[in-house]
């Protein structure tokens, strides 16, 4: 029988990545926050601390800190119609669905994603495309939930066929962890899928090193073939990535695999995910000693989401934290809706 996702803290115990004893507080946790390690990562998560860490609940989720919301980044108020986020003039986010191959222990989303929920329905989605037909201002669409590539290639192809037809559209984007967390997802027919006459960024989320495997050269090469550029997405995390050392060999691991380092996250305040945080002043001195050590090629920017949906702005440039920090208006009198947030922009 072939391996199966873990999915239950009995099933943890089970593969020996928690202690027998842990169980009864982890299915606490499990009940609150989707818990899922496919096959592949519960093998790597076995042998890698940092891997395990960022899969494997801890008790300490539960526990939400002062500073810590449900919605970071107040995405919500900017949702025009369901699956839809729109923060930035020129692009908007669509959110086909809210699955994922793995749930991360930090992911700002961690209310609302879940293996059940969220995928929009055929006539959710055909809203949510007439939308982006009706929105010339909006130059790129970033795909993102969940994960976009856990759709079937029918479906994810056929959506993607629809927003590269329309005229506005100049580049669409994906945001995604299968590459590295389920590489046997990436088949001819998914491939065939993304392989489109508009430019397409493909910007896949890691945060060590370990995470590109023997399997990951094979999966980001045929990934590159389509033509789609290929983008890193990293969160700074306490324990898995927060040394010089590891930063290094994430954004070299990222290049030899023709990704391209982009952007480093610092950790949005999602309820429970305290354990992860790095302050700014540390991270931005990482960045600093890996300055000149690196090839500029392996540089990310270092960001941080601001508050009240005031977006991303890069850390360390003086300016832009205090226009994000002011935070946004909705445009249009958008109603407040109950979507879900993402801002993967
Ligand atoms: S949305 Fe991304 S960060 Fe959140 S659980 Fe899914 S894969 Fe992890």
């Amino acid at each position: 029988m072939a391996p199966r996702p873990l999915r239950t803290a009995e099933d943890l115990a089970e593969a020996g990545l928690v202690p027998p004893d842990a169980v009864p507080a982890l299915r606490d946790v499990s009940r609150r926050y989707s818990v899922a390690l496919t096959p592949h990562v519960a093998a790597l998560a076995a042998r890698e601390p940092a891997v395990a860490r960022q899969y494997v609940p801890d008790a300490a989720e539960l526990k939400t800190a002062p500073h810590e919301l449900d919605d970071p980044t107040a995405d919500a108020p900017f949702s025009p119609v369901k699956g839809v986020v729109h923060r930035y003039p020129d692009r908007a986010l669509l959110k086909p669905l809210l699955a994922c191959p793995v749930y991360c222990r930090f992911c700002f989303r961690r209310e609302a994603v879940g293996p059940d929920g969220g995928l929009l329905s055929e006539a959710e989605l055909d809203a949510a495309l007439e939308w982006f037909a009706t929105k010339p201002e909006i130059r790129e669409v970033i795909l993102t939930g969940g994960d976009p590539l856990m759709l079937s290639p029918r479906r994810l192809g056929a959506m993607l066929a629809r927003l590269a037809a329309l005229p506005h559209v100049e580049t669409l984007r994906i945001h995604t962890r299968v590459p590295v967390a389920d590489p046997a997802r990436i088949s001819p027919a998914l491939l065939a899928a993304l392989m489109l006459e508009k430019p397409l960024y493909l910007c896949v989320h890691a945060n060590h090193a370990s995470e590109f495997t023997p399997d990951s050269f094979p999966t980001l090469r045929a990934l590159h073939g389509t033509g789609a550029v290929l983008l890193g997405q990293s969160v700074l995390l306490r324990g898995v990535n927060d040394s010089e050392e590891a930063l290094e060999a994430l954004f070299r691991a990222m290049l030899r695999h023709r990704v391209k380092p982009y952007y480093l996250h610092q950790l949005d305040p999602a309820p429970g995910t305290a354990r992860f945080h790095v302050p700014e002043e540390e991270g931005l001195a990482l960045l600093r000693a890996l300055r000149g050590r690196v090839t500029g090629l392996a540089w990310p920017s270092y960001v941080r989401e601001a508050p009240a949906g005031g977006g991303k702005y890069p850390l360390g440039m003086k300016g832009f934290d205090k226009a994000a920090d002011a935070g946004r208006t909705p445009p249009h009198g958008w109603a407040h809706s109950s979507v879900g947030r993402a801002a993967d922009s």
